[in-house]
Parts: structure tokens; C-alpha cells; sequence
């Protein structure tokens, strides 16, 4: 049936007029790491789109569509520049933003928003810029303002909020003040002045982190890292006016069908929390990429605690890694589901070639008039 074999979804709403509220979505493709004969599935084909086998037809292809596309060459720098940084400026007038890395185990989250010493990630660049912007005295203009810095770091483990910096305190509570700004009841707060206090901080607390085995990483992380900067603005001057910034920086818990990973009992627990709080995310940011009038924040902890810094007057963008082995394929399409401004597919089927073998001649289907057919929906 042809009507099924060409369709368009459009499941964000592109048609519509942008919303202020509305979250962009990145897709960060990471370099091929498996040893074997294991081939790709997925290859970009511009700045905003890839394409990937279509498992239930091997004659076509599907083509899906984002804010961003970085492919497997893209640097960290890339990466923050393009989607990042933009949005920091936000934070010192007073508006909340968040970043948040999504994704199966091992595609490359926690590489995105940490990076390492030689290839530094999201984070450690987002906090250097901050304390750079609000140094007052390189910035005249900004004389009658003084800034403060703070940082938070806490867990979100099978529903619970857990400090990071002082792991005594396990399950604080998200609470809303009178201004509709959402707080953790009783939770750390570090002031920071330089990056190297940052560290100080960062390091030891980020050991404090839940970790456990899963069939698919050795040490996959089975919960939601959210490190909350906070940028106090105070005026120097009458009428003393005060504001305040929050940007979280979240590498969230592996987004796998845990039904295939083999896990059982505690871990399989585990997977549904972690399940329940990710769906809720993806409802939540569906509900506000397609303006719909109930947002709903308070189906999870994570969720609630993101509801003044996600959507609304906000700035948020969701970089969504995936991996391109034939292994991470279900978990692949899961991802770009979730993320893709819309989908299509087209009757071409997905050749092999990968980027160090030779170009191979591309199968033509038999029909040639499907080739060119136009979009059912
Ligand atoms: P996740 O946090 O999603 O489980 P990781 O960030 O730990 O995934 O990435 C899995 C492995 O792949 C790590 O060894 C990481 O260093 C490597 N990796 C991920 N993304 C990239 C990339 N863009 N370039 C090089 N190596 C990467
Ligand atoms: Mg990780």
C-alpha cells in the first residue's frame, strides 16, 4: 500500500508559530566505536537531519528532521557554541534555562555534558562563560549591579532527590515559593568565584553518583545528574532590585528499553522509575513543542523540579545522543521518536557504504514512479 510507504508526521508542530516555550532539540551522532563487522545505520545528511534504516522495509529509508544535527566529526566546542552558549545571556537578565543530554547508555551523554580534561564538555564551558560574564569589571556598563555565582549538584534515584554535595541529605523535597519559583527544601548551595572553586566542589560529589551494571555498560548510570547554577544579580543602587537566573545542566539516566537489557528485580525497579520519570519528560516536552494547554510538570520528580525552567518564559534545549552501531538501533529510533521535529520516509533503501569504505552503487527499487511520490499527510 503506497499511502503507508511515503508519510510525513509532524508530531512538534513545525507548521505552527514558534512558542516562545518551546524546547529546541538537538541530535549529536557519535563516531563509530564497536570492533567487528557490526555496520551503521544511521548517517547525518545536513545540519538539521539524518537518516536511518527502515527495519520494517530494507527499500527504504527514513530521513527525520531536528533544530540541529551534529554528526560524528562535530566538536565539543561545536556543540556548545551552536547550542549552548546562546542561551546564557538569559541567565544574567533574570531567566531560567536548562540543557539536558538524553539518550541510550553509551551513545555519549555524559561525554557531551562533561567531556574530559583535553575535550571539555558542556558543563565545564557553561560555568567558565558565567563566571567570565559576570565579572563585573570587565563590563563598565554593569557597575551598579554586583553578581554572585552558587551551585547545586543532586541525584534524582528512583524518585528521590539526593544532594550530591552533602550526601547525608537523601530525599528533599521540591517545594514552590509564593513567586512560583520551584526550590529544593534544604539543599547545598556553594558559592563560586572562580572555576577552580567549581572543581573543588564538583569532583568529590560527582563520585557520590549511583552507579550499577546493566548487560549493555558496565557502570551505566541509573540515574539523573542535575547540576543547578544559579546567577544572583543585586543592584548596587536604590531601588536595590535583585534577580535571579537558574540554568540546570542535566545528564539524564539512559533512555534503553530495559526490557532488553536482561535486567531483573531491583535493576528492572530501578528501570521503571527511570522509565516513568523519562516518559514524563517526553511528555512534557511534546505538551510545550505543540502548545498544548496542560503541561504536565508534577507527573515526576524531575519534571516538577525543572516546571519554572523548562517551557514557559525559559530558554531549554535537549541534546539527544545517539550511537551509530547496528546494536543501538531500537533504542536509536526511540531517541529520534522523541526528538524529531518531524519524520519522513522515502522509497530509497539505506546503502552501507560507511565513511572509510568505498561509495557502493545504490540498489534502485524495481518501481521507479514510488520514487518521486508526494507525502501522503
Ligand atoms: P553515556 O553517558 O550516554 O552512557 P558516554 O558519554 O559515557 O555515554 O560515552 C560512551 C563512550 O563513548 C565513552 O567512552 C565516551 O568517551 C565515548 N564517546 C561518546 N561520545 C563521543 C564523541 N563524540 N567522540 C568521541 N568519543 C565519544
Ligand atoms: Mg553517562
Amino acid at each position: 500500500n503506497m499511502a503507508k510507504r511515503v508519510s510525513i508526521m509532524d508530531s512538534h508542530g513545525v507548521n505552527k508559530k514558534p512558542s516562545p516555550s518551546r524546547v529546541r532539540v538537538a541530535v549529536r551522532l557519535r563516531p563509530y566505536m564497536e570492533k567487528g563487522e557490526d555496520k551503521v545505520c544511521v548517517r547525518g545528511l545536513d545540519s538539521q537531519s539524518l537518516e536511518i534504516v527502515n527495519w520494517r522495509n530494507q527499500l527504504e529509508t527514513m530521513q527525520y528532521q531536528f533544530d540541529a544535527f551534529y554528526g560524528d566529526k562535530a566538536t565539543q566546542r561545536e556543540i556548545y557554541t551552536g547550542s549552548v552558549y546562546p542561551i546564557l545571556p538569559h541567565l544574567l537578565v533574570g531567566q531560567n534555562a536548562s540543557v539536558f543530554a538524553y539518550g541510550p547508555t553509551g551513545a555519549g551523554k555524559t561525554h557531551t555534558m562533561l567531556g574530559n580534561p583535553n575535550q571539555p564538555g558542556v558543563i565545564p564551558r557553561a560555568v567558565r562563560d558565567l563566571l567570565q560574564m559576570t565579572r563585573t569589571n570587565d563590563n563598565p556598563d554593569e557597575e551598579q549591579w554586583s553578581y554572585s555565582i552558587t551551585m547545586s549538584y543532586v541525584e534524582i534515584y528512583q524518585e528521590k532527590v539526593m544532594d550530591l554535595l552533602e550526601p547525608k541529605n537523601k530525599d528533599l523535597p521540591i517545594r514552590e515559593d509564593k513567586d512560583h519559583n520551584i526550590l529544593i527544601s534544604g539543599v547545598t548551595q556553594k558559592t563560586i568565584t572562580t572555576f577552580s572553586d567549581f572543581d573543588e566542589h564538583f569532583i568529590p560529589a560527582s563520585q557520590n553518583r549511583t552507579v550499577a551494571c546493566t548487560k549493555l555498560n558496565d557502570r551505566s548510570s541509573r540515574s539523573h545528574a542535575v547540576l543547578l547554577i544559579k546567577v544572583q544579580k543585586n543592584q548596587q543602587v536604590p531601588p536595590f532590585r535583585q534577580l535571579t537566573g537558574k540554568l540546570y545542566l542535566i545528564d539524564l539516566a539512559g533512555s534503553e528499553d530495559n526490557r532488553r537489557t536482561g535486567n531483573q528485580g531491583i535493576r528492572l525497579k530501578e528501570s521503571g522509575a527511570i522509565n516513568s520519570s523519562l516518559f514524563t519528560l517526553s511528555k512534557v516536552v511534546d505538551a510545550l513543542n505543540q502548545g498544548l494547554p496542560r503541561i504536565p510538570y508534577r507527573d515526576s520528580k524531575l519534571t516538577r523540579l525543572l516546571q519554572d525552567s523548562l517551557g514557559g518564559s525559559a530558554h531549554s534545549v535537549m541534546i539527544t545522543n545517539i550511537a551509530p552501531e547496528q546494536k543501538y538501533y531500537f533504542d536509536t529510533l526511540t531517541a529520534l521518536n522523541f526528538a524529531a521535529k518531524s519524520k519522513q520516509i522515502i522509497n530509497k533503501p539505506f546503502s552501507q557504504e560507511t565513511t572509510q569504505a568505498p561509495v557502493q552503487p545504490t540498489m534502485k527499487r524495481p518501481r521507479d514512479d514510488l520514487e518521486n511520490s508526494a507525502p501522503s499527510q
